[in-house]
């Protein structure tokens, strides 16, 4: 190239220094001439110029511009040209379609050349081709372009930074964060982010990881917002810029919350399951231990609650359990547990308790609250919870043992009677091995016969007579004396060995029972027990139908006592059944009637002659208006139904003239007579009618 210095030579003329320039010029990868000002003829071209617009370069030399550009090109490029010749460097690109068709883009430079005196001499024309360059940059321009349409049209926000300092945003992240656009560019990224999550987001953005992270950033209104992040470093404008995608993930956080919730807890009830139990007791215990402090356990069974559940359906059990939860959970402080174990089983953990008597005083507090009448849906119902406690450290030191304890105290309870509460004690609770000698001597009973029945009389109270007899059976325990049927009867079912000794109990209470009548004595029924098992797994009526045969006694004298889940079931094998006990002339009765039931419908569907009262409604009364209330009630609608009404467990004249004030037909009872052997029973017989 001419040095523009050295003005007053224009270039491509003379001597070697000239064949080198123009050995250069045609070398470069440019096209480049040199018009004269003002007259615009060229006084230089380089092959590549000259080529281009159809000359050689001696052929291009002394044409004008437009003669050597022609008139088509002239006319776009002039006003270029025009600015040129008034000293001016002028740059400008355009398209320039190649013979081929091709597409190119060049830079064009116009170099105004001025001599000593800065008298503008010619221009030089220098042009390249940025075809290359100008694709790369159009190619930015339009990802760029995609990049904004894109973050648009998103939903998840999306922020540009610098070295934290946000340079740019989309829609979607002011709508996820409440600010504004220009609120947040030039802010620090970190000023949205959470004080506790600040160092996190600080650590990924410093080492550029680009792997998804959870923080919690803040919402315009002061609210939390949990997201989800993902960083990406992209070079752009000669810098490192990060493109943060924040996704909001409130949703998602709260259904985790959720499930962890569902997790450790009941779904019906909303209580601690036993998982968080254990887990909670364990706090409470290693609290207690270094403290000095003392805990208690009580676990809490309702009684007859499976009566509900078939008698009233699962709704309504489910509904009795969620209201026993509420009242469990009204009756303890705040920092005790309630939880809920599954079925009717509850427990509840007294943190802070000084003694037995404070949790004494609790159980029998729940105990009342429960007592209450429940009423689901129109339905009005009682619920007694058995409720057995331990305590730390005195039982056990563990929550397994501790809750073992409570459990072993809790069948105490019910064996106790229902409703009521009992303190663990090391003998309540029955080894495996117990268990498996327990087998062991049930199965040589039954070999051997060593069983017993006790018969508790029935009299009438509206004139005294002894109307009927029960035949409860004993074991003939060889270590421990006669056995009540409340621990092995259960039992028995659970090992498959109920069969054989119902069996015996129907055959010895026919076979005793016509012996008396034989002797002038006894001429009522006798009742047997039959448990809901017995009568799903035996053929009852075609037993019962033999043993009358065989031992001679009139089915009259014999009635069955069912307890009512025994009605719930496959309705009509039982409805054929009891028809066919009814044809054949034995009485039926409902056993321990009121425990959790209170549909009218079966009853009437089914041939039964008598309603028993349960114990538990009567041993409270006179006293208490509630039982006075479920025993009238219960009298009434026995009547309604024309079915008599036995009441159970009468232990005081008090209650017995209730009952007789109230209607009811007959009483059995401790204050007649506690269950007596056959003997025994014979003597008070003789005396009761002497
Ligand atoms: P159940 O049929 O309701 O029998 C009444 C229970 O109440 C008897 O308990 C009886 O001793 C007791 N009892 C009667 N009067 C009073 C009283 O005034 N006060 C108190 N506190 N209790 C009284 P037992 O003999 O321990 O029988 C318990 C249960 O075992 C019976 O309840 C019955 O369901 C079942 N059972 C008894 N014998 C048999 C049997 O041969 N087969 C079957 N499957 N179950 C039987
Ligand atoms: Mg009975
Ligand atoms: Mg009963």
């Amino acid at each position: 190239m001419p040095d523009s210095t050295n003005a007053a030579n224009p270039p491509g003329q003379g001597g070697s220094s000239d064949s080198l320039l123009r050995l250069i010029a045609d070398s470069i990868p440019a096209l480049m001439a040199y018009y004269d000002v003002p007259a615009l003829r060229c006084q230089f071209a380089n092959q590549g110029y000259a080529a281009y617009n159809g000359h050689t370069t001696e052929s291009i030399l002394g044409l004008t511009v437009q003669q050597a550009i022609g008139d088509k090109a002239w006319q776009a490029i002039q006003p270029h040209v025009e600015r040129s010749t008034r000293r001016e460097h002028v740059k400008y690109t355009r398209e320039q379609t190649l013979p081929n068709g091709e597409v190119r883009m060049i830079e064009v430079n116009l170099i105004p050349h001025f001599d000593a005196t800065s008298a503008q001499l010619g221009s030089f024309v220098l042009i390249t081709d940025i075809t290359e360059r100008w694709r790369a940059e159009r190619q930015v321009r339009q990802s760029e372009e995609r990049m904004r349409k894109f973050t648009e049209a998103t939903d998840e926000a999306i922020v540009f930074h610098r070295d934290g300092i946000i340079t740019d945003g989309n829609e979607a992240l002011t709508r996820l964060t409440g600010y504004a656009l220009q609120e947040v560019v030039g802010v620090s990224i970190f000023h949205f982010i959470s004080p506790e999550w600040r160092a996190v987001a600080l650590d990924y953005t410093r080492t550029g990881r680009e792997d998804p992270y959870e923080v919690t950033i803040r919402h315009k209104d002061g609210h939390a917002i949990p997201v989800e992040v993902v960083g990406k470093t992209m070079p752009m404008h000669h810098a490192d810029y990060r493109i943060v995608v924040v996704r909001d993930i409130t949703a998602r956080k709260q259904a985790q919350e959720r499930e962890a919730f569902i997790a450790l807890h009941d779904t019906l009830t909303q209580l601690p399951n036993r998982h968080f139990l254990m887990e909670q007791l364990s706090q409470v215990l290693s609290l207690a231990r270094r403290r000095h402090g003392r805990a208690a356990v009580l676990f809490v069974n309702l009684d007859h609650f499976k009566t509900v559940n078939d008698s009233l359906g699962h709704h309504a059990g489910d509904q009795l359990l969620c209201n026993v939860a509420e009242r469990l959970r009204q009756g303890v402080r705040d920092a005790d547990v309630v939880a809920r174990l599954g079925g009717d089983e509850f427990v509840v953990v007294l943190t802070d308790v000084q003694g037995p008597d404070d949790a004494a005083r609790v159980a029998d507090k729940l105990l009342e609250s429960m007592h209450g009448v429940f009423t689901l849906g129109q339905v009005p119902l009682t619920v007694s919870p058995s409720i057995g406690i331990s305590l730390f450290p005195e039982h056990a030191a563990t929550g397994d043992a501790l809750l073992r304890c409570a459990d072993a105290a809790m069948h105490h309870a019910k064996d106790s009677g229902r409703g009521n509460r009992q303190f663990y004690t090391p003998s309540m609770e029955a080894s495996a091995i117990d268990v498996l000698q327990h087998e062991r001597l049930l199965r040589e009973a039954i070999v051997d016969n060593a069983f017993v029945l006790h018969y508790q009389p029935q009299i009438c109270l509206e004139d005294g007579s002894l109307q009927g007899l029960e035949a409860l059976v004993r074991w003939r325990h060889p270590q421990r004396g006669l056995v009540g049927p409340d621990e092995f009867i259960t039992f028995s079912e659970s090992r498959g060995l109920i069969t054989p000794i119902g069996r015996w109990v129907m055959r010895e209470a026919c076979r005793q029972l016509k012996a008396w009548q034989d002797k002038g004595l006894a001429l009522v029924p006798v009742a047997i027990n039959l448990s809901a098992l017995e009568f799903r797994q035996r053929d009852v009526a075609g037993e019962i139908a033999a043993v009358l045969r065989d031992t001679g006694l009139a089915p009259q004298y014999l009635g069955i006592e069912l307890t009512e889940s025994v009605l719930m079931h496959q309705t009509g094998q039982v409805l054929d059944t009891l028809n066919a006990l009814k044809a054949l002339g034995v009485g039926i009765s409902i056993d321990d009637f009121g425990t959790g039931y209170s549909s009218l419908a079966y009853l009437k569907r089914y041939p039964i002659d008598s309603l028993k009262i349960d114990r538990s409604f009567v041993v409270d009364t006179p006293g208490n208006p509630d039982d006075v209330a479920i025993v009238t009630a219960i009298i009434q609608m026995a009547r309604s139904l024309q079915l008599k009404t036995v009441a159970e467990g009468v232990e005081t004249p008090a209650q017995v003239q209730l009952l007789k004030d109230l209607g009811c037909d007959l009483i059995q009872g401790h204050v007649v007579s506690v269950p007596l052997d056959a003997e025994a029973l014979q003597r008070w017989m003789r005396d009761f009618s002497a």
